[in-house]
Parts: C-alpha cells; sequence; structure tokens
C-alpha cells in the first residue's frame, strides 16, 4: 500500500543517523495535563503501552485513539508551519543574520561585506526526515524489531527506572496495531505532500542546497 511504497530505500540502521536532529514528539494528557515524550513501545516512567492502547503513568487514564491522532496531526502541523515560515540564516558563524527575505543574488547574504551563503533553517529535507521519525514511531515491525532511535541515554534525568523486554515489546506491538496505522496514515498524508514538494521545490531552489 501506499505506506510502504514512501519508505526510503536505505536500512534502518542508518534511521538513527537520520533522525539525529529531528524532534522527539511531544503529549499531553488529556486526564492529568502531564506532558512526555512518546517513542514508540519503549520503556518509560511517564507511559505504558498497554494491550488496549498508550496510558498515562501518573493518572493512568488511557488515550482514546483520537487523543493520539490529534495532537500528532497538530505537531506535524507546527514543523509544516516552521517550514512555510521560510527562514533563512547566513552560514557565516561571525555573522548569522536570519532574514525571510530571499536577495535578488538568491543565495548571497544580505549584511554588508558578508561573503556567506543563505540556508533555509527549515530545509525540506529536514522536514521530510521529521516526518519519517514520526512514521517510524507507529511502525509495528520497526516497535518489533527494536529499531526506533531511543529517546533516552543512561545518566539522562528521565532515563527508565524499568525495561520493557524483547517477547513484551512484540506483542505489545501486534495488540496495537490498528491504533498504530491508524497514526501512520495521519503521518502518511503529510508525507505523501512532503515528498512531492520535496522532489518539486528540490529542482527549484538547486542553487540553495549544500
Ligand atoms: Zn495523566
Ligand atoms: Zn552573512
Amino acid at each position: 500500500n501506499g505506506i510502504d511504497t514512501l519508505q526510503p530505500l536505505e536500512t534502518t540502521v542508518a534511521d538513527i543517523e537520520r533522525f539525529k536532529d529531528s524532534s522527539a514528539l511531544e503529549l499531553t494528557c488529556p486526564n492529568c495535563a502531564n506532558k512526555f515524550l512518546f517513542g514508540g513501545i519503549i520503556a518509560s516512567n511517564f507511559y505504558t503501552m498497554c494491550y488496549n492502547g498508550l496510558q498515562c503513568k501518573n493518572c493512568e487514564h488511557i488515550f482514546s485513539p483520537l487523543q493520539i491522532t490529534s495532537q500528532l496531526e497538530r505537531c506535524i502541523r507546527s514543523h509544516i508551519s516552521l517550514y512555510y515560515a521560510g527562514w533563512l540564516v547566513c552560514d557565516d558563524k561571525t555573522c548569522g543574520t536570519v532574514t525571510r527575505q530571499i536577495s535578488v543574488f538568491g543565495k548571497r547574504c544580505l549584511s554588508d561585506g558578508c561573503t556567506g551563503v543563505m540556508r533555509y533553517k527549515y530545509s525540506d529535507k529536514k522536514l521530510y526526515n521529521q516526518l519519517l521519525y514520526f512514521d517510524s514511531l507507529f511502525d509495528c515491525e520497526k516497535n518489533k524489531n527494536q529499531l526506533l532511535k531511543p529517546l533516552y541515554h543512561s545518566g539522562d534525568i528521565d532515563y527508565p527506572i524499568s525495561s520493557l523486554n524483547e517477547s513484551s515489546i512484540k506483542v505489545l506491538s501486534e495488540q496495537n496495531r490498528d491504533l498504530f496505522e491508524t497514526n501512520r496514515s495521519v503521518v502518511q498524508k503529510y508525507l505523501s505532500d512532503c515528498a512531492r514538494r520535496y522532489v518539486d521545490l528540490g529542482s527549484i531552489f538547486e542553487f540553495m542546497r549544500e
């Protein structure tokens, strides 16, 4: 189906590198207003994936599917508006001019005497990778095979106290398959738009690329 056709050709091992600049998905519990990062079916001090969905550890509220998809969609839209804001930044560290204006010389910095090159602060490639990252969070196969970008590293203040074993992850992935596929279809809606634009803008703004 459509979900598979847009998968990148590179191996999933490349995901961690690909997603290194991607922002985490922050969810808010609709019941207790606790905010936490969602990283798929992983150990977390803030949420549990149980057989019937996503549960807040603070108040035990179980998110309805819509409570997840609507927050995911809001987050995607905020990334898209950042992208559309079209901020450009000068690559000369001593200059650092930030503007939304594209000079008639295209990539030349507008600051007097600066020889720096203006680049998109939020590039189409970054947006595309951000959407692929959200997609990966709800990818049952990637969850099952524990191929997701880790949310925490040992030493982090929020590093999970308990762990989740491989067989639980496999079972929970299957039990939440419908929920996850619904979320993937939300991401997919924007991803296919973005992929098209990635190709179009890529050729139009060729001069802006690295
Ligand atoms: Zn809660
Ligand atoms: Zn400059």
